[in-house]
């Protein structure tokens, strides 16, 4: 895949600045070869539905770009004519089938049941829930290998009950290509704790017994060093060998989330909003890092989420240029929101920059603020 390119500029800018016609551009380029990934159940038709008026209305209207749905049922005639009439780009429908759902067959399955009802009964959110590990595990490992996504290179998932609040004028595919951008993200926050107790510990495992370099990202996701005497205090943390090869979920404590002196701050990229190329997914590092995280047991003994093991993926692999922050796609799903002019910083006049179209966070001195 992508080629590692120095990285040589301290901002993430958005790709355009101002109005454009969105009918001019959807016609200057070339379609690129993408496609929205929605995995949703039959009886989310309706907020699957909102969902589509607001990205055809804002988007695809003009872009036309095609639509994959995954379910690990069959969809029924009621979803799929719905769902047809709600664009006039093609809409294919696809099953997940248990080679990529559910427990593998090196699960022992009664206690991996166990671990998640005693995490439903810790009142972990969606811990106590199988389908929703289940659902982790398939956007971690599997979605990007679904035959029905093989032949594209570039994916834009939603999901059921979103919104976007601005109109997107220009192509986010042709412009990350343009950009040698990999991953691009609009929210970025900070995930449960209770819900990865031991998450970063096997993601540091594997880029440690890896030697991968750091390319910039990772530090994105970690605290400042801590002070040399905290060091001191958490010894049994940093020996290697002393990572067990299962989480041992009962040993766990709530703040197991350090090694080697780095501490993992909990920020990551809000998965439910992604654009991303598929074959940073199919690429064997990332591979790797699936299996290593998928053995170690932690999508069972703990509910780890997709989003934070994309988010320190791309942290152990990519390098900052190659991640896009879309500050200017204004986003909502459930009460979490990303509006252009909502966030803090000041506004710099700069060429070709519209005031029709004002962005008020257009510069803030780090495109990282958001972490916080
Ligand atoms: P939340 O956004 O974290 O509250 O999680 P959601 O319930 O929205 O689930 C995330 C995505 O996975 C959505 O697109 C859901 O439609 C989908 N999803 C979750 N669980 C299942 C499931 O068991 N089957 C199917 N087909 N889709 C699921
Ligand atoms: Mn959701």
């Amino acid at each position: 895949w992508v080629p590692v390119r120095p990285i040589n500029t301290q901002y993430d800018e958005p790709f355009v600045y101002g109005c454009q016609d969105p009918e001019v551009a959807a016609k200057a380029h070339p379609r690129a070869n993408a496609a929205f990934v929605i995995l949703a159940r039959n009886s989310e038709l309706d907020g699957v539905l909102e969902s589509m008026k607001s990205l055809e209305s804002r988007f695809n209207r003009w872009f036309n770009y095609p639509y994959v749905f995954l379910n690990n049922d069959h969809f029924n005639e009621t979803f799929m004519e719905g769902v047809k009439k709600a664009t006039s780009s093609k809409v294919e429908f696809g099953f997940v089938d248990s080679s990529m759902w559910g427990f593998p067959n090196t699960t022992d399955i009664p206690e991996a049941k166990e671990l998640i009802a005693q995490q439903g009964d810790r009142a972990i959110m969606y811990g106590g829930m199988e389908s929703y590990h289940h659902m982790c595990r398939f956007y971690s490992g599997f979605f990007f290998n679904h035959p029905l996504l093989l032949k594209y290179k570039w994916y834009w998932r939603v999901e059921p009950e979103i919104d976007y609040w601005c109109d997107i004028t220009y192509d986010p595919f042709v412009y990350m290509e343009k950009h040698d951008k990999v991953y691009g993200f609009t929210i970025a926050i900070k995930e449960l704790r209770e819900t990865v107790p031991n998450l970063f510990r096997y993601a540091s495992a594997y880029k440690r017994n890896h030697n991968v370099s750091s390319q910039g990202m990772w530090e994105f996701f970690l605290e400042s060093p801590p002070e040399p005497e905290q060091f001191e205090e958490q010894p049994e943390l940093s020996p290697e060998d002393q990572l067990p090869s299962k989480v041992q979920h009962h040993e766990a404590k709530v703040d197991d989330n350090a090694m080697e002196g780095e501490n993992y701050n909990m920020c990551h990229f809000w998965s439910n909003f992604e654009i991303a190329r598929l074959d940073f997914f199919r690429s064997e590092e990332y591979m790797q890092f699936f299996r290593e995280m998928d053995a170690s047991g932690g999508f069972w003994a703990e509910r780890w989420g997709d989003a934070p093991i994309h988010s320190l993926a791309v942290g152990a692999l990519l390098s900052k240029t190659q991640v896009h922050y879309f500050r200017d796609i204004g986003y909502r799903h459930t009460d979490i929101q990303h509006c252009p002019g909502n966030a803090p910083g000041k506004q710099l006049p700069r060429p070709g920059f519209s005031p029709n179209h004002q962005y008020k966070d257009a510069l803030p001195t780090e495109w990282d603020q958001e972490r916080d």
